[in-house]
């Protein structure tokens, strides 16, 4: 094909798919380029035996305004539907609740935390309310005043240290981002506990990955099995090279959106400017685990969601009762359990059997729920690499830079989960953008 109006985009993620539906709707012609053998990227729903598993993402917040506005405008409202918002944060052997929507009202009255941290949960009520505005899924580096200390160094400076770090704070960013409270920018905990953790929670009643599905299903040209190797501008359009079982291809078209990892593009996007190529090719990845246990009985707990401090377990970082989460998940009497593995629990357990994975895993999660490992029906293991930027203190400062300095003229935009703090709104507003500042690119060429 040589047509110079097609769009193409590289991914068919979130951010990839919400990117060319943006171009469709606009009236373009669209061609979608996917590696792997089924769209959704990191959404990946798996059903089995009458159990609806989500084998990667699985929360899904009010709060994601691009997704909500999204699933409303291609007709899915109606596959939405509330999830139990009821969190259990631990300690010890003891499991606090608190609905998602309302932590900082749950947290001043639970029995997780002594009265003085309650006390001080007002000084984090005050930083939360002053960083409400620069919060956002766009951008984060306007919250880049911010972006000088880890969660760890925060809580240090402003007293907060001690039960309320350990069974709080600390517990938000593992279970938001999977990783400790010592490393990651204190504004990444901020975004988490107001953009994510802290609002009502949804979710599509046929799996997440009901909603990339539906996207795709829209478009008429979704290539799968098919890797873009490069993608090259040039005064009349733009040249993709890629790759499928048919061998190597080059086809030309108006312009092109690159929603694949961060520190994949500067090799898929040769020319772009060297100061940004250099930000984005020291983007460092996590990786996490999943395991889903179908159970032939439900277990003794009302929560949909436990965030695991690192008191009681370095490995796992939350459990979801994906039966207690929304109806239809499990068979009647039985129970669907995901657990959430530790960056530094998945890397080292990256290469052992499932088997292993699976022993080390329940004996983290017995900690939390005890007799979890008998009764089980079937288990899936799900490795992933790579997942969510690793913040560090700065990151977001740079990223500033990194956006400043795109050129709104070019005839390829950038998308993917890397824009903001990640997660699947940053994702979708993160394609989205890049669809409408191609349009008016192409626009003004
Ligand atoms: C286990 C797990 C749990 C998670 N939980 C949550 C959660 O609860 N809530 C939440 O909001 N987020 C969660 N996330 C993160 C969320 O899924 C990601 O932030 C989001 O999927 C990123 O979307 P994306 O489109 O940028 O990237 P991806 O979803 O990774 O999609 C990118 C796609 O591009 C394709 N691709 C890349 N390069 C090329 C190429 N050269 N040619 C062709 N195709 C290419 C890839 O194969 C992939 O399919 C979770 C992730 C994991 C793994």
């Amino acid at each position: 094909m040589n047509d110079r109006s097609t769009i193409f985009v590289i991914g068919a993620g979130p951010s990839g798919l919400a990117a060319a539906w943006r171009l469709r709707e606009a009236g373009r012609d669209v061609v979608v380029f996917e590696s792997r053998d089924r769209v959704g990227g990191q959404l990946l729903s798996v059903r089995r035996d009458g159990f609806l598993m989500e084998a990667g993402t699985t929360i899904l917040p009010e709060a994601y305004d691009s997704v909500m506005g999204l699933v409303r405008d291609i007709g899915m409202t109606n596959d939405l539907v509330p999830a139990n918002s009821l969190m259990g944060f631990m300690r010890g052997n003891e499991l606090h609740l608190m609905r998602s929507n309302r932590l900082i009202f749950d947290a001043a009255r639970t029995k997780l935390l002594s009265l003085r941290s309650k006390i001080e949960v007002a000084k984090l009520a005050l930083d939360s309310f002053r960083l409400r505005k620069l919060l956002s899924y766009e951008d984060l580096s306007i919250a880049a005043d911010y972006d000088v200390e880890t969660p760890e160094d925060y809580c240090r400076r402003r007293g907060l240290d001690g039960e309320l770090y350990d069974y709080l704070i600390e517990p938000t960013v593992r279970g938001g981002a999977g990783v400790p409270g010592d490393v990651i920018s204190v504004v990444e905990f901020f975004f988490l506990w107001q953009k994510v953790l802290g609002t009502r929670l949804f979710a599509f009643r046929d799996g997440y990955s009901s909603f990339p599905q539906r996207l795709a299903d829209k478009l008429s040209d979704v290539r799968l099995n098919t890797r873009v190797h490069t993608v090259v501008e040039d005064d009349d359009g733009v040249t993709i090279t890629y790759e499928d079982a048919r061998g190597v291809h080059t086809e030309t078209g108006a312009g092109a959106i690159v929603s694949s990892m961060g520190n994949e593009v500067p090799d898929l996007v040769p020319q772009l400017d060297p100061d940004r190529a250099d930000f984005l090719r020291q983007l460092n990845y996590t990786s996490t685990m999943s395991i889903n246990l179908a159970l032939n009985r439900v277990p003794d707990c009302t929560a949909s969601f436990i965030v695991v401090p690192r008191p009681v377990s370095e490995g796992l970082f939350a459990i979801i009762l994906e039966h207690n989460k929304v109806p239809g998940r499990a068979p009647d009497g039985k129970g669907l359990v995901s657990l959430f593995m530790m960056n530094q629990w998945a890397v080292d357990h990256m290469e052992a059997s499932d088997d292993e994975v699976i022993a080390d895993a329940l004996r983290e999660a017995e900690k939390a729920l005890p007799g979890l490992g008998t009764d089980i029906e079937f288990t899936r293991v799900n490795r992933w690499y790579p997942v969510l930027v690793y913040s560090h203190p700065g990151l977001y400062k740079k990223l500033g830079r990194f956006h400043a300095a795109r050129d709104l003229n070019s005839r390829i935009h950038l998308a993917g989960s890397y824009n903001s703090s990640g997660n699947v709104n940053t994702a979708t507003t993160a394609g989205e953008r890049a669809a409408r500042e191609l349009l008016t690119a192409l626009r003004r060429g």
